[in-house]
């Protein structure tokens, strides 16, 4: 089963609670891993004492132009719907880090002017935490192939036995995240209690919604603002937690540790938990 930690915006708490999950049910005795899906800035790790285990080179392939085989027949013309390749009288420019792979421009070309290539985008790291593993992505700097390294990281964890897999997803609604909850079974959002965080939020929600994907809200950082009200109201039933702001848990998170005694955190893991539990009971 997977779940995933969501937030529609940065430093809204996705990643402290996905870092607590996994500690919560690895004490829980879940055989559990963490894959960390914010491949441009993966920071889940930091909060935990681990040991480096794996480190593999992850590729996109991208198209090459072989100017001796072009006939000039034109086929490819404006073909790319991502702008990566664009057919020029002689010649061919290539946007290598903005090619999706879709393959048409290959499929088009009879010649042999278009050929696939392998391009080093990044890579595929994992870690050991007491018995657990985390596994994370490293795009390479000015590569926009995330959603392609995303799949290989959720390819790697999954290949593990077990019977919970934790996302931490990229900020936004981008491919990445769109990326990260096409396979999950739960979805939690992670709500700042702010103007941004609550605007952001919904943003995410919506396209939960959309793709009809099971998911709940839990409040961070809950100042009991004035304009967080008529969120609350509207997703009354998906709200499963609130985690109120406080000095300690900011204090601790500064110093990359968790809160795994603070009664709120405790509240809002066991009801993540039990919500868990319950669609591993449905899916057996
Ligand atoms: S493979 Fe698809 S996305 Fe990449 S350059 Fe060719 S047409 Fe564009
Ligand atoms: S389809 Fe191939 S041969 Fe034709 S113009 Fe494009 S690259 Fe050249």
């Amino acid at each position: 089963m997977t779940i995933s930690f969501a937030s529609g915006k940065g430093g809204a708490g996705k990643t402290f609670l996905s870092a607590h999950s996994l500690d919560f049910f690895l004490k829980k005795g879940t055989k559990v891993a963490l894959a960390d899906l914010d491949v441009e800035e993966p920071n889940s790790k930091i909060f935990f004492d681990i040991e480096d285990l794996s480190k593999k080179e992850a590729f996109a392939y991208v198209p090459e132009f072989i100017k001796e085989n072009c006939t000039e027949c034109n086929r490819c013309l404006g073909l790319c719907k991502f702008n990566a390749f664009t057919k020029l009288p002689g010649s061919a420019i290539i946007f290598k880090q903005m090619c999706h792979d879709c393959g048409l421009c290959y499929y088009a070309c009879k010649n042999g002017a278009i050929v696939r290539t392998k391009m080093r985008i990044g890579e595929v790291k994992s870690y050991n935490y007491n018995g657990a593993k985390i596994f994370e992505g490293l795009l390479d700097i000015g590569m926009e192939q995330g959603v392609v390294l995303i799949k290989q990281v959720k390819k790697e964890a999954l290949a593990e036995e077990l019977e919970l897999l934790i996302q931490d997803s990229a900020p936004g609604t981008s491919c990445s995240f769109v990326e990260t909850i096409s396979e999950s079974d739960i979805t939690f959002m992670s709500i700042e209690d702010s103007p941004m965080g609550i605007h952001d939020g919904e943003i995410a929600i919506k396209v939960l919604e959309e793709m009809k994907k099971d998911f709940y809200i839990i409040i961070n950082k809950d100042i009991e603002s004035n304009y967080s009200q008529g969120f609350r109201k509207k997703f009354n039933e998906k709200i499963i937690a609130t985690i109120p702001e406080k000095k300690e848990i900011a204090s601790r998170y500064a110093e990359k540790k968790l809160s795994p005694e603070d009664a709120d955190i405790k509240k809002a893991m066991n009801e993540i938990f039990s919500i868990v539990e319950k669609k591993r009971g449905e899916k057996k």
